[in-house]
């Protein structure tokens, strides 16, 4: 399949072996076979550049493999918020990935007894007030497994927010049934932070998505990634942001590319990052502005750039 987009089938072969390759129909359609240069290609369709090896840069920058957990599938970088590895696949694997090396072996919270200890243990540090589920996409899991987690961690008092990480709007829209957005609204403590990377991933089916979890009274934001090929252009962002304000997601950060194994291809430079940013803010006000920030290993917060 992946020939009709110009891969040899060694190539992918190669390029999957180290780096899982998952689509759906949905992504499919979306993709150019005359164009393999096309933004949502660069994004989807595997390249034997991902095997370049790139001085210095490892597949886990954050150190998520070897941190201690702080229990079975959770993890803590900041204080005031944890991380629980609910799901190990996702709709389809972008090849930007920055979790692209770790997913294949992630600690995955999967049973009622890991989902119990974790709880126990936010409960136990009363500091944590915001409970991240991740993965992997979190919104690929059943619903009643879903609204498990969901459950178990919002009926927390000390619990402000369980955001819930998920690019399922942008890569399989129609998973956000009517049904799982009302479900989720209903706790009035969830927040969904997705990543749409180009305005043409805002089709009528995402935009339909987002406009479900924003009528159950859910927020929702985008914390996009800036990625050579696909958006590092004024008019990219502008379409992107834009885009997203008008089906009322919040462009909300602009990550630069993490040190990450396997996507230097996709690095834009600081200098042009910081000239986009500039160029950006002239451009458009302050609710489609996002903060332009990179994650740098160590640091205690995102590092605006
Ligand atoms: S949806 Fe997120 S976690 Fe999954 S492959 Fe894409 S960027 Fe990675």
């Amino acid at each position: 399949m992946l020939l009709e987009f110009g891969v040899s089938a060694p190539e992918a072969e190669r390029v999957h072996r180290c780096y899982p390759v998952r689509l759906a129909p949905y992504n499919l359609a979306q993709l150019s076979r005359e164009d393999a240069g096309d933004p949502l290609n660069r994004m989807a369709v595997p390249s034997v550049r991902e095997l370049v090896p790139e001085p210095g840069v490892g597949a886990d920058p954050f150190a998520e493999k070897t941190r201690a957990a702080c229990c079975y599938g959770l993890k803590q970088r900041f204080p005031d918020r944890v991380l629980v590895m609910a799901h190990d696949r996702c709709a389809m694997t972008c090849r930007h990935c920055t979790r692209k090396g770790l997913l294949q072996d992630a600690e995955v919270v999967r049973t009622p007894g890991q989902l119990a200890a974790a709880v126990a243990w936010v409960k136990g540090h009363p500091g944590v007030r915001e409970v991240l589920l991740s993965g992997g996409d979190p919104l690929l899991l059943p619903d009643r497994r879903i609204l498990a987690f969901v459950r178990a961690f919002a009926r927390l008092p000390q619990i402000d927010a369980v955001r819930i990480g998920t690019r399922v709007p942008v890569t399989l829209p129609m998973r956000v049934t009517p049904v799982l957005a009302r479900a989720l609204g209903v706790f009035k403590k969830v927040w969904v932070n997705t990543q749409f990377n180009h305005a043409r991933e805002i089709t009528p089916e995402a935009a339909a998505a987002c406009a479900r979890l924003v009528e159950a009274g859910i927020p929702v934001s985008s914390q996009s990634v800036l990625l050579k090929g696909v958006n590092d252009s004024v008019g990219a962002l502008f379409d992107l942001c834009t885009g997203l304000q008008r089906i009322r997601v919040r462009p909300y950060y602009i990550f630069l590319c993490d040190p990450v194994a396997g996507i230097a291809h996709f690095r834009v430079p600081l200098r042009r990052a910081r000239r986009l940013e500039r160029e950006l803010a002239v451009r458009v006000g302050g609710l489609a502005l996002p903060r332009f920030v990179m994650d740098i290993p160590g640091s205690p917060r995102k590092t605006p750039i």
